[in-house]
């Protein structure tokens, strides 16, 4: 029988699941017998993704959902039999709103597709003045940028939809999802998609309409699932699906295991094998090594191999959030409705948004309960990560009285503060993944996917670790990777 060849993944977030979960699937179809390890340093599996269940409640620590669109987070979910378990957002009270001047406005309807259905609901929100809805319907017109150079977020959306609405609008929405800084962001590395709308179509509204006209009649809102989509027990639901069915294919699943250092030894010509030194002293040889750790991580482990590699890693900045759960009397919060609101920067509130999660979702908490989900910090906000759990939750409670009127009193907290934990694509992200590609590809069987590179969303996370995992199975067939041809 041919010798199992054997890989070691550091980081058992939804990105190193996701790539021991393809690997399994990719090695058996290339006939490629494998033996895989997978490393954590925390105290389980999931990384970013943890569902706490209090009583009747269900909170989410990280992340709450994710978009369906994607189609690799649906298809994971399918395969792992959980299929019965997917949630679609609640039908009634969808409406969700914005600050502005203190006040919530109603995000206007159309606005998500880039395709004003009507004029009404944007002047009725009373959010842009006659010439800010002008200039945003001139979008039409506005000539399309250069295709060489990557330009900040804030930048394209002020050119395309001008001050008002970008301020008002879609900062909010958009660096909101990144918990980022817009003038920072790139704009190919986060939103390539209107990238490549205002290339091919002139403009992202003709863009958009385009892509409505040339959908198929089944395509349009026939689809089953609505924009984001969630577990009904909790996302920690498919980080549990995924260990026990990466335990059922014999992958060894080790937490509590932090990698303190890689090195890598050769033992035929262009072949390397790697040991992987854990913080208490014992070692792991591989000859593939996947790293799906935060680039910071990534980087320390690196730089002594690579220094080029560190140094790029190094460059990926991280913004540090916190969600903070808050549960009402349903009685004294009955005026609230729909699913949220969201709050522009040049608001300078601490809030970053807020979700009625019990509205929004199925089973989150018993009808007499209002559970609300409050984010902070992102990049430039991050002071208040430093107040103490009673200070932050009362600012946030002037907040949520200001703004909704919520002037119960909680009848549970909790606080989650992630440190360092969203990767911030900025401008010439792309660029330097090119040369990071380059530095690595230099060690076969070495490769890192996660967070920090194509993608911060569950379904890219996932469908980088698949991608992660065909590279594996290329290097331990000798094979050249095409973008790595050297
Ligand atoms: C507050 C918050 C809300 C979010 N909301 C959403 C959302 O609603 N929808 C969505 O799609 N995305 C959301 N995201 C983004 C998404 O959750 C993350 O991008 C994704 O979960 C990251 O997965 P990952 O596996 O790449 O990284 P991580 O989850 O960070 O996993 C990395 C793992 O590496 C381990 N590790 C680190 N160092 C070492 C070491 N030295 N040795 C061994 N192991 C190590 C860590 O313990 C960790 O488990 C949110 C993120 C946050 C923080």
């Amino acid at each position: 029988m041919t010798r199992p060849r054997t890989i070691v993944i550091v980081g058992g977030g939804i990105s190193g699941l996701a790539t021991a979960f393809s690997l399994q699937e990719k090695a058996t179809q290339a006939g490629v017998p494998i033996r895989c390890t997978v490393l954590d340093s925390g105290p389980a599996w999931g990384g970013k993704i943890v569902t706490h269940r209090i009583g009747d409640l269900v909170t989410e620590a990280g992340p709450d959902s994710f978009l369906s669109q994607k189609q690799a987070g649906l298809d994971l979910c399918m395969k792992l039999g959980l299929a019965g378990q997917l949630i679609n957002t609640n039908d009634t009270g969808k409406k969700a709103c914005v600050l502005h001047r203190g006040r919530l406005h109603d995000l206007p309807e159309g606005l998500l597709s880039f395709v004003p259905k009507q004029l009404g609901p944007f002047l009725q929100s009373g959010l842009l003045s006659w010439p800010g809805l002008a200039r945003m319907g001139f979008e039409f017109a506005v000539p399309p940028g250069s295709p060489r150079d990557d330009e900040s977020l804030a930048e394209f959306l002020r050119r395309r939809f001008g001050v008002q609405a970008y301020e008002r609008l879609l900062e909010p929405l958009m660096a909101g999802i990144y918990a980022g800084d817009a003038e920072q962001m790139s704009l190919r590395a986060t939103f390539p998609r209107f990238f490549e709308l205002e290339q091919e179509h002139g403009s992202i509204m003709r863009g958009m309409m385009a892509a409505k006209k040339s959908a198929s009649p089944g395509q349009i809102g026939h689809s089953r699932r609505t924009m984001f989509v969630s577990l009904k027990n909790g996302l920690s639901d498919l980080v549990a699906a995924l260990t026990s069915r990466l335990t059922q294919q014999g992958v060894e699943l080790r937490v509590g295991a932090r990698v303190e250092a890689v090195r890598v030894r050769s033992h035929e010509l262009g072949r390397w094998m790697y040991d992987v030194i854990l913080q208490d002293g014992s070692a792991l040889s591989a000859e593939s090594l996947v790293l799906a750790t935060p680039a910071y991580v990534s980087a320390d482990l690196l730089r002594p191999l690579t220094p080029i590699a560190g140094g790029i890693l190094d460059m990926i900045p991280y913004a540090s959030t916190a969600t903070i759960a808050m549960a009402f009397p349903r009685t004294l919060t009955s005026a609230i409705e729909g699913f949220g609101f969201i709050v522009p920067r040049r608001e300078q509130r601490h809030l970053i948004a807020a979700t009625w999660t019990s509205l929004k979702w199925p089973n989150r908490a018993p009808a007499d309960q209002l559970l609300a989900r409050c984010y902070v910090g992102g990049v430039g906000r991050e002071d208040v990560l430093q107040l103490d759990d009673d200070a932050l939750t009362s600012t946030l409670r002037e907040e949520l009285a200001l703004f909704c009127g919520i002037r119960a009193d909680p009848t549970y907290t909790e606080v989650n503060r992630w440190w360092k934990a969203m990767p911030q694509y900025t401008v010439g992200h792309g660029a330097r993944l090119a040369q990071l590609d380059a530095a690595v590809s230099r060690y076969p069987g070495l490769v890192l996917t996660g967070a920090a590179y194509r993608g911060v969303g569950i379904p890219d996370c996932i469908r980088d670790g698949a991608l992660a995992a065909e590279q594996v199975i290329r290097d331990l067939q000798g094979k050249v990777h095409p973008d790595r041809a050297r």
